[in-house]
């Protein structure tokens, strides 16, 4: 037999659902040599996942694609809840708004997954130049790690030796379910087993073609039934519920009020349904199947789901009103369980993100979310780390970091999924139902952990919880930096101020540079960039892996960008002048108001501060532009985080 070809890359990727291509985005952004493999044959086209929370739209404004989700998406901004009344008839109980104002620029929006996939492939395109492509039809059959060589992270040691498999395309195509003229996602559900080792064993015996790849880092963003975990020997540890939920798309044909609402509808002792009003006049309706029920096995048994039995699971919940369809885009079932991985990486070389690391029921729209936000936290620290820029210990905050989040996301589905599918409390004394109130307040609670936006990630060489949050207090030091409107100093157009973090692989020193018309605050300044731009720690990293951004709180007319602000804070380049869209001001804009900045940031207007952002836009560290902490708290957080060049 021919031998394998063999060939070396920085990072392996396993899989290219929303995790995987979150990671390939970032190894686009940071011009890493990336693989991408993912076992199916083509990305999916509809169904599956279809909420995007307010932290991913900023992620994907930072990328570059947000405004494409944003235009294509059905808005939601209500929430309507029906109960059975005192007649065991449902009515609208409730109406609250779907999410928290004035949190974010963003609310939530729902849009189909293959449509995400879409701008996320454009992207990687786009930024990589077309040189990153998913390898399709192809996955792993092996996976070695040299023990001995993981320790070493020197440009050209490869611990990681895959043998890839290629499929072809019938064999990377899954089966519908018999008779189905309707795309479904019951080959991707929990009540579905696993096919990997099946297409691996019949690829095998007909000799397909493989090859080997050497690896620095690999990335298991493959799913819930991750062949990755299971080459590292880790679990997903929790329980399956006897909860069994129906999934159908539909263009709805109906008498009930709020098909256009996102509602929860809890029937007096028929189960629950939910409402997602979504693009193009579908509706997602998700159906609890009261008449399915878990074998001895533990699980329920698939062949007895069709859209025949979800439909008329979900009439019989919205009665009095009448529910049907012609159009079905696509539908699925699957059983609530709620797991978490054991162990987020192995060794700092093989690392596990979204549904292979975490698992529970898709109502509140966070599985791709935080799926997509666990690969957003690893991509830019493998990048940096790749580039000998970053310390590899730095890739251990990615479980430090993300292993929290999800074992509060189980916390969270754990109180929200059992309120959901409980029946209705009759009364006070009825201890078995579910109190409507509670549920309510579940709900509106959950909200704040649902948008991502609580994310506070703890102390570490990434975030200096030490330092002086005093001087921004509404800034949190381990948050994701929030987002005031300032105007562009030379050009007055208001800004978003976080539309300036991109997500370019760099950190920011934010200077809030105060009122620099006052001569004391002035020098000040002056000082601080004189530090800045002549450390020979820093030299070779600025402008390079740290940007600079500037906000300050004088009047926008009496200063000007030249005479007023240091040549650091907005550099001049040979071929393209002055840097214009480096210095910020916190003033009045023409045509939208005040937004008052510094008090947002809770920064004092005519000291300032300086903060420093993460690449992911969180926030690593608060002190005074002068004083102890001034450029030596700078410099020192770099110099734990940045090898010496
Ligand atoms: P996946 O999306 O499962 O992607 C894994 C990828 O890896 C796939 O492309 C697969 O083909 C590939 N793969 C698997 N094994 C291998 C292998 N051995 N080798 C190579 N490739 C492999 N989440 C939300 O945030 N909002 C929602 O509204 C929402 N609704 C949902 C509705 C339904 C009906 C379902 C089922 C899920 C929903 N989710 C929702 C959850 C969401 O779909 C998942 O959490 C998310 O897709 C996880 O992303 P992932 O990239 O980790 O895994």
């Amino acid at each position: 037999a021919t031998e394998a070809p063999e060939s070396k890359c920085d990072v392996l990727v396993v899989g290219a659902g929303p995790a995987g291509l979150m990671l390939a985005t970032w190894m686009a952004h940071c011009g890493i040599n990336a693989r991408v493999v993912d076992k199916r044959s083509t990305k999916i086209y509809n169904g599956q996942a279809d909420g995007l929370q307010m932290r991913s739209l900023e992620i994907f404004d930072s990328l570059g694609f947000a405004d494409r989700a944003w235009k294509e998406a059905n808005h939601m901004l209500e929430m309507c809840m029906w109960n059975p009344g005192e007649d065991g008839k449902i009515r609208r109980s409730d109406r609250v708004p779907d999410t928290p104002p004035n949190l974010c620029r963003f609310t939530q929006i729902v849009l189909h997954q293959g449509r995400i996939e879409r701008f996320f492939l454009d992207n990687i395109k786009k930024y990589s130049k077309d040189t990153l492509h998913i390898d399709r039809a192809v996955l792993p059959e092996s996976l070695d790690i040299d023990q001995k060589a993981c320790a070493d992270h020197s440009a050209d040691i490869y611990p990681i030796t895959v043998k890839l498999r290629h499929l072809t395309d019938e064999e990377a195509t899954p089966a519908q379910s018999k008779g189905s003229t309707v795309n479904d996602g019951l080959f991707r559900s929990n009540l579905a087993g696993d096919d990997t080792d099946d297409l691996i064993q019949k690829s095998r015996e007909k000799q397909g073609s493989t090859e080997i790849i050497k690896a620095k880092y690999v990335v298991g963003c493959d799913g819930a039934h991750s062949w990755t975990r299971r080459q590292l020997g880790f679990q997903l540890e929790g329980e399956p519920t006897d909860f069994i939920w129906g999934v159908l798309d539909i263009i709805p044909i109906t008498d009930f009020p709020d098909i256009r609402m996102r509602c929860a509808v809890h029937s007096a002792s028929n189960g629950s349904l939910m409402v997602i009003p979504r693009e193009n006049k579908l509706v997602r309706l998700y159906i609890q199947l009261t008449e399915i029920k878990p074998d001895a096995s533990g699980r329920a048994d698939r062949s007895r789901i069709t859209p025949e039995t979800i439909i008329s699971a979900a009439q019989k919940i919205i009665a009095p009103y009448s529910l049907s369809y012609h159009y079905c885009d696509w539908w699925t079932a699957y059983q609530i369980g709620q797991r978490v991985g054991t162990n987020f990486d192995s060794q700092n070389r093989v690392f596990l993100a979204g549904d292979a690391v975490h698992t529970h029921s898709p109502k509140a729209g966070q599985g791709m979310n935080v799926s997509m936000q666990d690969a957003y936290n690893l991509g830019w620290k493998l990048g940096l780390v790749v580039k000998g820029v970053a310390k590899p210990s730095i890739l251990a905050t990615y479980q430090d970091e993300r292993r929290k989040i999800a074992q509060d996301l189980i916390d969270f589905d754990h109180k929200f999924s059992r309120l959901f599918s409980g029946r209705p409390a009759k009364d006070v004394l009825d201890e078995t139902g579910v109190s409507m109130a509670a549920f309510k307040d579940a709900f509106v609670k959950g909200n704040m952990f649902a948008s991502g936006l609580s994310v506070d990630y703890g102390a570490s060489m990434l975030v200096a919880k030490d330092s002086n949050q005093d001087l921004a207090t509404n800034t949190p030091i381990g948050m994701r930096f929030p987002s005031h409107k300032v105007l562009n100093q030379c050009s007055a157009q208001p800004y978003h101020f976080q539309e300036r973090l991109k997500s370019d692989g760099c950190f920011r020193i934010v200077v809030f540079a105060g009122n620099v018309l006052s001569p004391a605050q002035s020098a000040r300044l002056r000082a601080f960039c004189d530090k800045l731009s002549t450390s020979t720690f820093l030299a070779p990293h600025l402008h390079n892996n740290i940007a600079i951004l500037t906000c300050h709180s004088a009047k926008r007319t009496d200063t000007d960008l030249l005479s007023d602000f240091p040549d650091v804070l907005h550099r001049f380049d040979e071929k393209t002048g002055w840097d214009y869209d480096a210095v910020y001001v916190d003033d009045v804009s023409y045509h939208e108001g005040y937004a008052d900045a510094y008090k947002g940031y809770g920064v004092q207007k005519e000291t300032g501060c300086v903060v420093i952002t993460r690449p992911d836009q969180y926030v690593g560290y608060v002190g005074a532009l002068d004083g102890e902490e001034g450029w030596e708290g700078v410099e020192a957080y770099f110099k734990g985080v940045f090898v010496t060049i």
